[in-house]
């Protein structure tokens, strides 16, 4: 899944916010590196060449990337390894409520992958290949990635007189999400697994910086 991640980030924020842990609040764009942290990594594999992804021809968006070999970032075993290593950290160096929901945003990111990947996703290293497989029916896939999005977006700001810089990050999600949906991918992403790599790496560090000026300053706008 691509933006829907955001959306259970959203919902994370929420209930770290009702936690009132004595540490402050865990900032929104800790969470979203959280729950895309498997994303940056697998990105950076495929960048340096750990790890592999192929681009086939289909008129399914969703299935147009192939994972060929995503050991390290996309399996549940080191997933799991991953998350344990946060809440570690961040329970030592935040407090346990920061180490709690940044690892549950560090394992989300399978299990709502594991949702919509046809069965390509390891659970342990590159054997045992799972996946429900919502990407087989696109528009619900579509759909479902604005729905988490948004309604995740409501849930958390609802009642916060902050308004404006969440819609304008939510609408540019939206955006992003149509233009995979409805456009076809450009050479470059076609032939150059780095760049296809590299350029959602880009977007998605994007979002997190979008995250840090949405709660930069309270103002009511
Ligand atoms: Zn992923």
């Amino acid at each position: 899944m691509y933006i829907g991640h955001y959306g259970f980030a959203f919902y994370l924020k929420k209930q770290a916010n009702n936690q009132k842990s004595k540490i402050g609040e865990i900032p929104l764009w800790l969470i979203f590196i959280s729950v895309q942290l498997v994303d940056f990594l697998c990105f950076f594999y495929v960048i340096f060449g750990i790890e592999r992804m192929k681009f086939s021809p289909n008129q399914n968006p969703w299935l147009r990337t192939h994972l060929e070999f995503f050991p390290y970032s996309h399996s549940l075993f080191m997933g799991a390894i991953i998350a344990l290593f946060v809440l570690l950290v961040f329970w030592k160096l935040k407090g346990k409520v920061w180490g709690i929901i940044l690892s549950i945003g560090v394992l989300s990111h399978w299990v709502i992958d594991f949702l919509v990947h046809t069965p390509d996703l390891p659970i342990f290293l590159d054997s045992y290949k799972v996946g429900l497989g919502l990407w087989q029916h696109p528009w619900i896939a579509f759909l479902a990635e604005i729905l988490m999005v948004t309604l995740g977006c409501y849930y958390l700001y609802k009642g916060s007189g902050l308004f404006l810089k969440p819609f304008i990050l939510v609408a540019l999600m939206v955006a992003l999400i149509s233009r995979m949906f409805f456009l076809q991918d450009t050479e470059i992403v076609t032939t150059n697994m780095a760049m296809r790599a590299f350029i959602p790496l880009v977007i998605n560090s994007l979002f997190v910086a979008l995250a840090y000026w949405v709660e930069r300053k309270k103002e009511r706008i």
